[in-house]
């Protein structure tokens, strides 16, 4: 990630600096739901003028509750869904301009469910060089060997090559799922709760494996999850999202030492409850997740905040560069 306040701006990179490896400027999804003969049509804003980066080499996590907009934010960086509006750009290329058999040699998604992201029909030698036949790399005999590499990689036998996934337990179908995001030899790996539906004793294998890859081949990462105990573990660099807006962004020992944003204070105790996995604990906020069709006005945390002003309610809040990180909360206005 570039220098924050330049995040703020998200503009061109420095002159004689590099392009940040992934960057959003001010993008935004909308849906339109419930088109329906007797229903009325809304809008879900489910990204809201996101502007962030993230650096060759580098963890980026995203995170916050689910319907938060960040598997959508997702699915925009991996180019499978337009933005409404705003840009986002790889390598300060317009992804708009790159074409999607471009993003995906630069950019590769390591899904949740090792389970429903495998084909159980296909041995690991043909989902894991799926990708390679789609660009028409390498002939058969080359695929193969390049496969049985990867599987080193990722620390499994190559004896399971001819294996299906079912005979395969979660941890070693997670690896396969990361070997297959591999073979490309993408350049940033968007990981979308990769841990969340493993083991927690295989949790930390798959950890290890991710942070040992990045630096075998200087991967950059985008790390969606709602764990804050993983993204501790991994992360640069932390985005803080709340009902499709960025509420917090900065570098992890700031943030985790120095929260600002309330909501961000509230996610952090809830790591320090005996089940983080159980979500955020109702005393810290109040009230449940809004619905992000009809959200609160002013700012949308409002109802749930701790330190709640009569201006929260009206008016939403803008960014504010506050000790090392981006805060969006009138508790920092002048
Ligand atoms: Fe809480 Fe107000 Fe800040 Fe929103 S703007 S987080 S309601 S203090």
């Amino acid at each position: 990630m570039n220098n924050l306040a330049q995040s703020v701006d998200a503009g061109s990179p420095q002159p004689g600096g590099e392009a940040p490896m992934l960057e959003c400027r001010g993008v935004s999804r909308n849906f339109t739901v419930g088109k329906g003969f007797m229903s009325e049509k809304k809008t879900l804003r489910a990204v809201q003028d996101v502007n962030l980066s993230v650096d060759r080499g580098k963890v980026l996590a995203v995170v916050g509750e689910s319907g938060c907009g960040k598997t959508t934010l997702a699915k925009m960086m991996l180019g499978l869904l337009k933005p409404t509006t705003g840009e986002i750009y790889i390598e300060g290329k317009p992804v708009s301009e790159i074409g999607i058999r471009q993003i995906a040699r630069k950019v590769q998604p390591v899904f949740q469910d090792p389970y429903s992201s495998l084909n159980p029909r296909k041995t690991l030698e043909s989902i894991i060089s799926l990708p390679l036949k789609v660009h028409g790399i390498g002939t058969r005999e080359e695929r193969t060997h390049m496969v049985e590499e990867m599987l080193s990689m990722v620390e499994l036998p190559k004896r399971l090559l001819h294996s299906y996934p079912s005979q395969l337990s979660g941890g070693q179908r997670q690896r396969v799922a990361v070997a297959r995001a591999l073979i490309m030899k993408p350049e940033v790996i968007l990981c979308d709760e990769p841990t969340s539906a493993l083991d927690v004793s295989v949790q930390a294998h798959i950890l290890n494996l991710l942070q040992d890859l990045r630096d075998e081949m200087n991967l950059t990462y985008v790390f969606i999850s709602h764990d804050l105990a993983v993204v501790e573990h991994l992360a640069d660099y932390v985005a803080v999202m709340y009902l499709g807006r960025l509420i917090e962004y900065g570098e992890k020992s700031a943030l985790f030492s120095n929260p600002q944003h309330p909501y961000t204070q509230a996610l952090l105790d809830s790591v320090l409850t005996p089940e983080p996995a159980k979500g955020i604990p109702e005393i810290a906020l109040g009230r449940g997740f809004p619905n992000p069709l009809d959200p609160p006005t002013g700012c949308s945390f409002h109802p749930r905040c701790s330190k709640v002003m009569d201006r929260c309610s009206v008016d939403a809040p803008v960014m504010h560069s506050r000790d090392d990180h981006l805060v969006e909360c009138h508790l920092f206005d002048e």
